[in-house]
């Protein structure tokens, strides 16, 4: 199978086995399944990814990658009405997007006829009959943890009877929601899943694939297992909420599966929960469906094409899944530490580029008009090898409106009046005034630049404590810029007990800068492409820019407050 470099991977060679791993390896160790590994990613096409599957992505096709063995997609594709096409074209863009490829495409509906035939067999062997109450009826029958269910007066229909009644529900004969079928397990036990859970419900629904073929679709319980069981999966790896099906799970493959065929077994790990993000298929979309965020790829979305979008790399994500690990017990995971991998990987690969987001003019008095000088400067002190970018200088310069002071404090290291700055990789410039509008707001700068204090020339003999960046005016472009913030004002909804999420929205999570001044380089840049405004943060080319109108948007500012706790503890 093609899989991700892992030599790419900043830690992840070096990193102890996770307890899954750990599993595997004894599982290999005392030859189970004669060698074999095989697991699948198994989303419902209801959605789009987000990050939360990247983090089972990462492990389904990871744990194949590492043992030799193969990694299947199957769409869970049971349920009929909430699927949809376009689901699956962007699952499969988004996994490969990611750095996987499916040994295999699957989908639960290629096996209903083998799960319709399973169905009958439980029923003939007495484990499964058809009941004719409703959902309510059944609902209040159930009991609780700590008081036996209600047996259905329909519990002990003959096989006949039942095969009978199965047959026709999916023949069409019966109403939606006038009959289900049962497994008969038992009403008292303690796991409330083997309180005759359900197993098929009449759905007469249009189906993406199998058309109008079925009358009764299977519940996830009845489908995930065998379905496993059909593609011969040794490891079914899912989110800890599933543990509590896993007894059931086990329980139909018991009664299904042939004695020599590979039998999966299902391990469970915590979900990803990321503060200030929503991560849920319908919550996401209740977000694009009344036009909270764009679209399912706003850059403010937790979806692996809003991530793409807002300007994350693979490699950032896949670097993120591997730091936080898997454990048994659920959490929530800092942003930061999201916002800390996209950071440590544009470090290495972004050109650098001066924008300025709020423009003032800066005029250098002394420096002849109409004249251009260039510099090459490096595109990524990072990165010698990308080599260096022509950088004009010139009378009339951009530079941002708070990097300019009237009255400054002492400890205020821009311009100011009577004091030096350096001119990013250009000269040291006195500040001599500045002009005002009728509004009272700063309009233009003045100053006068030092010619020896160019940069790599002579550095030394003079000395400022603060560093700005600028934009020659006659050759800058004039970009939109996207700023993103937190998409939700709260770090952990879930603890905001009786508050929709809705109510919790950041209405400060988008700011539109309709005239950045930006440094002429960016004009070829295409979609996508990833620059670090110097002093600013890491932008890149939105997919909605044209030649005349490029669009940035803002993937992360420079502050890394989580590198920083990083290093503090380290030292500490
Ligand atoms: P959602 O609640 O967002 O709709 P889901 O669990 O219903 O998610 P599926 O399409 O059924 O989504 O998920 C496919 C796989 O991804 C499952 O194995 C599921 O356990 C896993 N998965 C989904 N969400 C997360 C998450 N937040 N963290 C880790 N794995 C996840
Ligand atoms: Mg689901």
């Amino acid at each position: 199978m093609t899989t991700v470099d892992t030599a790419t991977l900043e830690e992840g060679t070096k990193r102890s086995l996770n307890f899954i791993e750990q599993m595997v390896e004894s599982d290999l160790k005392e030859g189970k399944n004669n060698g074999s590994i095989a697991t699948r990613f198994p989303p419902e096409p209801n959605g789009y990814l987000h990050i939360g599957h990247a983090k089972a992505i990462c492990l389904d096709f990871g744990i194949a990658q590492r043992y030799g063995g193969t990694c299947n997609l199957r769409f869970d594709d049971t349920n009929p009405v909430k699927e949809d096409v376009e689901y699956v074209d962007s699952i499969k863009e988004d996994i490969q997007w990611l750095g996987f490829q499916w040994d295999n495409l699957y989908y639960a509906s290629d096996y209903f006829d083998q799960l319709y035939e399973f169905a009958k067999r439980l029923i003939r062997n007495g484990l499964a009959y058809v009941d004719d109450q409703s959902a309510e009826q059944i609902a209040a029958q159930k009991g609780t943890p700590t008081s036996p269910g209600t047996e259905s007066p329909y519990r002990n229909r003959s096989v006949e009877e039942n095969l009978d009644l199965f047959e026709r529900m999916q023949a069409g004969a019966f109403e939606e929601g006038s009959r289900v079928l049962r497994a008969k397990i038992d009403m008292a036990h303690s796991n409330m899943h083997f309180r005759d859970p359900l197993m098929y419900r009449i759905l007469k629904m249009h189906h993406h694939r199998t058309g109008d073929k079925w009358n009764i679709y299977p519940l996830y319980d009845f489908a995930h297992g065998q379905s496993d069981y059909i593609e011969g999966i040794t490891h079914s790896l899912c989110t800890l909420e599933f543990e509590v099906h896993r007894p059931l799970y086990d329980w139909f493959l018991n009664h299904l599966a042939e004695a020599e065929a590979i039998r999966p077994r299902q391990i469970e790990f915590n979900r990803l929960n990321i503060t200030y993000m929503v991560m849920s298929k319908r919550k996401m979309l209740q977000l694009v469906k009344e036009g909270r965020v764009s679209s399912w790829d706003d850059p403010r979305m937790p979806t692996l094409c809003g991530l793409r979008r807002r300007g994350y790399t693979p490699l950032s994500i896949r670097n993120f899944v591997d730091k936080i690990g898997y454990t048994k017990f659920d959490g929530i995971i800092d942003i930061g530490l999201l916002e800390h991998s996209i950071r440590e990987h544009l470090n290495k690969i972004a050109p650098r580029v001066s924008a300025v987001l709020d423009p003032i003019r800066l005029v250098v008095e002394n420096f002849p008009e109409g004249e251009v000088e260039w510099s090459q400067t490096e595109i990524n002190p990072e990165d010698k090898a990308l080599g260096t970018r022509p950088v004009p200088f010139t009378r009339e310069l951009y530079i941002d409106r708070c990097d300019f002071m009237e009255d400054a404090p002492k400890d205020y290291f821009r311009l100011t009046p009577g004091r030096e700055v350096r001119l990013k990789n250009a000269y040291i410039v006195q500040c001599t005034g500045s002009k005002k509008n009728d509004a009272g707001e700063v309009e233009e700068v003045y100053c006068e630049y030092i010619p020896e204090t160019k940069s790599g020339q002579a550095e030394a003999k003079r000395k400022v404590k603060g560093t700005i960046n600028y934009v020659s005016v006659p050759h800058s472009l004039d970009v939109e810029v996207r700023l993103y913030e937190r998409l939700l004002s709260v770090a952990n909804p879930a603890e905001e007990k009786n508050t929709d999420f809705m109510d919790l929205l950041n209405p400060d999570s988008l700011k539109v800068l309709p005239h950045v001044k930006i440094e002429p380089v960016v004009q070829e840049a295409n979609a996508l492409d990833a620059f670090q405004f110097m002093r600013v943060g890491y932008f890149c080319v939105d997919p909605d820019s044209t030649p005349d109108r490029l669009i940035f948007n803002r993937t992360v500012s420079l502050k890394d407050t989580w590198g920083k706790l990083v290093d503090k503890q380290k030292k500490g």
